[in-house]
């Protein structure tokens, strides 16, 4: 049978040199510039994209003259979206440029310009340690990591420690979401200590000490004041949430999941009144403006089960979202918009490729989105599948969903898994993206597991630790093979002894003989006495199995390299380890 074409659209190798005989990805061609930057073939009845940008939604009082954008006399660009309008580079858009590698300070501008891209960097926090970071569908994924102390737990330096493992697990921006302890400390040495963007949901100092009776117009505008004086470089308001949404959430099954759509769903019915935050939105564009804070639209309705996905009330203040994207682009802001949630994963192309439409591209920031609601304790799990489906097909940044979620305050321990399933969902999406350089790292890591070199393997693995800590729990020498297969079934030991292979012999990564490990650290012997439930006394003895097998006893396993020689290894694997019948061994690789 002939083979079909490969569907191959015009995207670029996500490897630099081209390694390797994969034809690379079957994304689309990319378009930086224009609204598929990096961008997944659209399964068929997908959304098209919106024909319009920030560049169609100006101040009423600039003015266009031969293709050019003019301010009028006396104004002072202060945002990242005013100062790419007027054509000006700023240093956070060159500091982008260096960090993403494949766009020029040239691009990072254009896309800003268009608001398919934000910089979250209030001026305030840039005199502290930030370090200004992209989000959008050009650059690379982003991950965002929640975190703050609750009523019942935690506090203002166990939230700073989080936030500095959170920046030490590659987390790009991080959230305060803070309800207990002393919120405007624990937001204000979280600012201090960051190198990454903050972001925080300002109702709940709102709400916070007062009844959510007096929430009004003054009470929002103080609060938003307040915290960008502090320094936050984005917040989540639920400003899309209208009156009218409300009745359409009657028959979920999950209802109002979110903590600030709840809040302002109940306020809207005990007043009888129009969410305060869609009411006074233009004077809270005035407050984000003067610091540069950039929105994040919240999704006061995003499902919180499966049964409520992709409903009515998700979709109708997605709608607003997207009224209000404008009217903030209007005013100079920058605006990225949040997603759900819990969403099965048939409907997540649907659901990108839809804000996409209504929100003009601007930079759509996703929770999960979960694809099951079962797993309980492994959400980490199913939401990483669900964010690397959107993160394809279009979310710029994903937030983290630990093994806590719906159970209790993440530990540190949590928000650690959280930003691992993270960094993989958004790493697997940019190789299949496309992007430039993206895949540089996968392949260096697979020339050195090809060569069975451990120790560049490891040095090259995002958590160091755990994969030493993991091979060391069965075989504490770094010989050419591991405890999975054994040394007879190895076929990366075998296709590397095949001269005519290009595996396993790449230059720089071959080493040149059997190495005694350099021994656990003590955060990998950590590691290995915290892995599942079982006692340490009774991980060691399984994980001696190989051990006793051989009858080695107490000491090293007579088949490991360091300690016998080829011949005596292969002769105790034959006898003890090895399933298969075949002749005796004449050799060591027989
Ligand atoms: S023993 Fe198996 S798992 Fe280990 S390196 Fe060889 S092929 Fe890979």
């Amino acid at each position: 049978m002939t083979l079909p074409k490969l569907p191959l659209n015009g995207a670029l190798d996500p490897s630099t040199d081209g390694q390797g005989t994969t034809p690379g990805s079957f994304a689309l061609a990319p378009d930086i510039g224009g609204s598929l930057s990096f961008a997944s073939p659209d399964t068929p009845g997908m959304p098209a994209p919106s024909s319009q940008t920030a560049w169609d939604f100006m101040p009423t009082d600039w003015r266009q003259e031969q293709g050019r954008w003019f301010a009028p006399e006396g104004f002072t660009p202060v945002t990242q979206l005013e100062h790419a309008r007027l054509g000006m580079i700023t240093p956070e858009m060159r500091r982008v440029a260096e960090r993403e590698g494949h766009l020029s300070a040239e691009q990072v501008m254009a896309e800003v310009a268009a608001g398919r891209m934000v910089i979250p960097a209030n001026r305030r926090h840039l005199e502290f340690q930030l370090d200004p970071t992209a989000i959008g569908r050009a650059s690379r994924t982003k991950v965002n990591a929640n975190m703050g102390a609750s009523p019942v737990s935690s506090g203002t330096e166990a939230e700073v420690e989080k936030l500095l493992w959170a920046e030490r697990w590659s987390a790009d921006t991080v959230m305060d979401l803070s309800t207990g302890g002393d919120l405007d400390a624990t937001r204000e040495a979280i600012l201090k200590a960051s190198h990454v963007p903050i972001g925080t949901v300002p109702i709940y100092s709102m709400i916070v000490g007062r009844s959510l009776d007096d929430l009004n117009e003054e009470v929002i505008l103080d609060t938003l004041r307040h915290q960008a004086e502090q320094g936050v470089d984005y917040f989540t308001v639920h400003a899309g949430l209208r009156m009218a949404h409300v009745p359409l959430v009657a028959h979920r099954v999950a209802g109002i999941i979110s903590r600030g759509g709840s809040l302002l769903a109940k306020w809207m019915l005990d007043h009888d009144a129009e969410n305060p935050m869609y009411a006074c939105f233009e004077a809270m564009c005035d407050v984000m403006r003067e610091y540069d804070v950039t929105f994040s639209l919240g999704d006061g309705l995003r499902p919180g089960a499966l049964a409520d996905a992709t409903d009515a009330a998700q979709l109708a203040e997605l709608t607003t979202l997207g009224e209000l994207t404008e009217r903030a682009w209007r005013k100079g802001c920058q605006v990225m918009v949040e997603g759900p949630g819990h969403v099965p994963f048939d409907q997540i192309e649907y659901n990108m490729k839809l804000e996409r439409a209504l929100c003009h591209g601007a930079p759509f920031y996703v929770l999960g989105p979960l694809v099951t609601d079962v797993f309980p304790g492994y959400d980490h799990l199913t939401s990483a599948i669900g964010a690397t489906a959107a993160a394809y097909h279009g979310a710029a940044m994903l937030c983290y969903v630990t093994p806590k979620e719906h159970l209790g305050l993440p530990k540190k321990e949590d928000v650690k898994q959280g930003c691992v399933a993270y960094r993989v969902a958004a790493h697997a999406a940019d190789v299949a993206l496309g992007i430039p350089g993206s895949r540089d790292w996968d392949d260096q890591l697979s020339k050195a597991r090809a060569a069975l070199n451990w120790e560049k393997h490891f040095e090259l693995a995002f958590d160091t630790d755990t994969a030493r800590a993991l091979h060391d729990e069965d075989l504490d020498v770094d010989t050419d093979f591991c405890a999975m297969c054994g040394h007879d079934w190895c076929s990366v030991r075998i296709s590397k002894e095949i001269s005519e292979f290009a595996a396993g012999n790449a230059e720089g990564f071959a080493r040149e003989r059997v190495l005694k490990s350099p021994g656990l650290t003590e955060a990998q012997r950590a590691i290995l006495e915290e892995r599942g439930n079982l006692p340490a006394e009774e991980l060691h003895r399984l994980a001696g199995k190989t051990a006793f097998a051989v009858g080695a006893g107490e000491g090293k396993a007579a088949c490991h390299s360091d300690v016998s020689d080829d011949d005596t290894a292969a002769r105790v694997q034959q006898r003890e380890l090895v399933q298969i019948r075949r002749p005796a061994p004449s050799g060591p690789s027989a």
